[in-house]
C-alpha cells in the first residue's frame, strides 16, 4: 500500500521528499507525488506532512 498524497491539501512544502528514504516523492506541477514503486511504506512521509495530506493507498 504505497503513500499517497490528496493535492488538494498539500502546500508544497516538499517535507515529505525531504524525508524519503527512498526518493520516492517527487514534486509535480507544484504537488507532491509518490511513485508507488519505490514507496517501501515506512510512513515518514505521512508523519512529516504537515498538512495531514499523506496517507496509505489502503482502500
Ligand atoms: S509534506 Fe505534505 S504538504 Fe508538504 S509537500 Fe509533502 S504532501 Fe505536500
Ligand atoms: S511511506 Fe516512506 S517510502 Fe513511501 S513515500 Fe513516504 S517516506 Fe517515501
Amino acid at each position: 500500500m504505497p503513500a499517497l498524497v490528496n493535492r488538494d491539501m498539500c502546500n508544497s512544502c516538499e517535507e515529505c521528499v525531504e524525508v524519503c528514504p527512498t526518493e520516492a516523492i517527487s514534486m509535480v506541477e507544484g504537488k507532491a507525488l509518490v511513485d508507488p514503486e519505490e514507496c517501501t511504506d515506512c510512513y515518514a512521509c505521512v508523519d512529516a506532512c504537515p498538512e495531514s495530506a499523506i496517507g496509505m493507498d489502503d482502500d
